[in-house]
């Protein structure tokens, strides 16, 4: 079997958030499964990019609105990454350094997705299943079935994986020239409340889609930024795989960014050497428990609630915790967490930027990871923070309630809370600051989260059922 992934990121590629890390683990552990797994993307000029060697394997040509782009088709010599990485280049539209956040983004996704169906007419085999992740490539699903040029495929099943429903590409109506082609009958699969919107085309028009986990997949009929309505009606093509983590890369008894590694064995003594490393940098004291925030600083992850709650449990519990955060995003939170060192100085900090090895160092050196999230559809912190012995103190939703059982229950090894809000974050971490006075229960629930397996083997097979169920 021949499957191809379409994403906007692909983690050493380029990664925002956890969309990064599955592009890259997912075909990794297919390939490992025994099926052909490869990945496409957008070409950004990045170190991967700069660093590594590519040869040129197609140059052609289509059409967006009116006008002739032409494009490259670069393939990784090596598949260092364990599978067959393509990067489509675009002069003045995919040869640029960041991944989002451009005027035109909508034009770069546009012809991200009609470069890749033009680049399909040049293949000798065709993939046996296209597998699309997120908006971003959310249009293939409705071209291949709709677009004269494109129907050629239509009998290629595709898969979309929804990462983050929130976000859906809306495209105004006054671009629908910028498509090719489309049977006049079909053209309000395009559409969602007066827009041209890729996510829900992609979901009317997909073979089979997928959420990342099985909660996020029944949430998304009763909260999905306004495509409840759709989800419910296509819910029969609908099912929740959990993602997985890569467990070469999140491994503390190997990780080469923390200074300290360790396993099971050790992890009650030799975490506390990444702690204090964490303390250094952070200028921290090494007795309290530390308790960090890694992620987007955005209202879907709670990051909001975050200064205030920081600020009423340093104000009542004094001295007798330690926060720190890594993120960034609304500039408004970055500011209000950067305001919050002038008060807390000795028992906060926080750095604002995007830093890989950063967290990594944090997830190992930290005692307890806060997740307040207001929507998660996965999250994948959480299962870093299990890997590496760091208690998770999660908002019971998405993913985050498939993956965390408080330690109050059998088995159970997190803390867990209903509400995104302030008082339930202070009312978690008070059970956080009183769960580590007593050294014996934490490094037991270290060794019980150590032991959990989210590697990716598994919930890569159910994507690997899902094609075959698939089959024509
Ligand atoms: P999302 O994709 O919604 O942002 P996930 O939990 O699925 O959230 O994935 C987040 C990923 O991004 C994790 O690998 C996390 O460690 C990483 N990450 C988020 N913010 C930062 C940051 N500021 N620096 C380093 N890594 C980050």
């Amino acid at each position: 079997m021949n499957v191809i992934h379409l994403s906007a990121e692909c983690y050493p590629v380029a990664k925002v958030g956890g969309l990064g890390d599955v592009v890259s683990a997912l075909p990794k552990y297919q390939q490992l499964a025994g099926i052909y797994a490869s990945v496409v993307l957008p070409y950004y000029d990045r170190k991967f990019v700069q660093e590594n060697e590519f040869d040129i394997i197609l140059e052609a040509e289509f059409e967006m609105a009116d006008v002739t782009l032409p494009f490259q088709i670069l393939k990784e010599k090596t598949d260092k990454l364990g599978f067959a990485l393509h990067l489509i280049k675009i002069p003045g539209l995919l040869d640029r350094p960041e991944i989002y956040s451009y005027p035109d983004e909508t034009e770069q996704f546009l012809a991200f997705q009609l470069a890749f169906l033009e680049w399909l007419t040049y293949f000798s085999v065709r993939p046996d299943v296209i597998h699309c992740h997120d908006h971003h490539t959310g249009l293939i699903p409705f071209l291949i079935k709709h677009s004269e040029r494109y129907e050629q495929f239509a009998d290629i099943p595709t898969v979309l994986t929804i990462h983050n429903a929130q976000y859906q590409g809306w495209i105004d109506w006054k671009k629908f020239n910028y498509l090719p082609d489309i049977d006049p009958e079909k053209i309000g699969l395009l559409d969602w409340n007066d827009c041209i919107n890729p996510l829900a085309a992609a979901v009317k028009c997909c073979w089979a889609y997928t959420a990342v986990s099985p909660t996020y997949l029944t949430e998304l009929t009763h909260n999905s930024n306004g495509l409840e309505g759709l989800f419910r009606a296509e819910a029969a093509k609908g099912v929740g795989i959990i993602n997985g983590i890569d467990t070469d890369i999140w491994n503390p008894e190997t990780d080469p960014m923390i200074k300290v590694n360790y396993g099971l064995d050790e992890v009650d003594t030799l975490k506390d050497e990444n702690k204090k490393i964490v303390c250094t940098e952070f200028d921290l004291s090494f007795k309290k428990p530390l308790i960090a925030f890694i992620g987007r600083l955005v209202g879907e992850k709670g990051a909001d609630l975050l200064p205030q709650a920081i600020k009423e449990v340093l104000t009542t519990f004094k001295d007798k915790v330690n926060f720190v955060i890594l993120g960034s995003g609304e500039h408004y939170i970055e500011d209000s967490l950067s305001e919050l060192k002038d008060s807390f100085s000795k028992n906060y900090n926080v750095f604002i930027g995007y830093n890989e090895a950063l967290s990594h160092r944090i997830y190992a050196g930290v005692d307890f990871l806060l997740m307040p999230s207001r929507v998660e559809p996965c999250g994948l912190n959480q299962l870093y923070s299990l890997r590496y012995g760091t208690i998770p103190i999660v908002r019971s939703t998405g993913g985050l309630k498939d993956t965390v059982i408080d330690f109050t229950k059998p088995d159970g090894y997190g803390i867990t809370f209903l509400n995104a809000d302030v008082e339930d974050i202070f009312s978690a971490v008070s059970r956080a600051i009183e769960l580590f006075q007593n050294t014996e229960r934490v490094n037991l629930l270290r060794s019980r989260m150590m032991q959990l397996d989210y590697s990716w083997h598994q919930s890569a097979s159910h994507y690997i059922e899902l094609y075959n169920s698939l089959k024509i």
